[in-house]
């Protein structure tokens, strides 16, 4: 699978400290994406999905994880290699965030209906620079939150009407990795 970046604690992209895992390889191109870097899925982006279970198990050694956030690059396009690592971290939580430039109705392939079981909230559709507006959770007005694991909607109704987006920032290896919902003029 290929995966750019797992980062933790990520505290604005939904609730709690989760683990953010950034997917790359993404066919959308939206015009005025963050995250144009994650297009490609490039090789040296490869990892197995040992590895990346490995990792995760690390880093829940000792720390609370409320969560997964699932983000790119569009993790969509590996909806097989995803449904695998959820289902093989799934002890550790169920709690899943998944965004994707993709429409809920056009994931109707097996693979994907079985990716969406895995998944308590999706956030869906492609970046419209145009509808940029600071809405929550959501990079444009467009996308819409699908709760969709009943289990979550308290959870997730009471997140959602309590917050509003905010930035934070790890810094890596002397660079700077900025994550939450950025506004539209917004450039690395
Ligand atoms: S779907 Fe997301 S990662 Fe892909 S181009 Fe659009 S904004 Fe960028």
């Amino acid at each position: 699978m290929y995966i750019a970046r797992i980062l933790y604690p990520v505290k604005v992209l939904g609730p709690g400290n989760r683990i953010g895992i950034w997917f790359a390889g993404c066919h959308h191109k939206c015009k005025g994406c963050s995250n144009p870097e994650l297009w490609k899925a490039d090789e040296k982006y490869f990892v197995t999905i040992e590895q990346v279970e490995k990792l995760i198990r690390t880093v829940a050694v000792g720390h609370e994880i409320d969560g997964f956030t699932i983000t790119g690059g569009d993790p969509v396009e590996q909806a097989d290699e995803l449904t695998n690592l959820l289902t093989r971290v799934a002890d550790i939580s169920q709690d899943v965030i998944l965004y994707t430039g993709y429409q809920i109705k056009e994931l109707t392939s097996e693979t994907q209906i079985k990716l969406l079981d895995r998944i308590s909230v999706l956030i869906d559709g492609e970046y419209k620079e145009e509808l940029n507006d600071g809405t929550f959770l959501r990079g444009s007005s467009n996308q819409i939150i699908h709760i969709l694991n009943d289990q979550y909607c308290d959870k997730y109704e009471k997140y959602i009407r309590g917050n509003h987006n905010e930035i934070q920032n790890f810094m890596i290896n002397n660079e700077v990795i900025s994550v939450g919902i950025h506004n539209k003029e917004f450039r690395f």
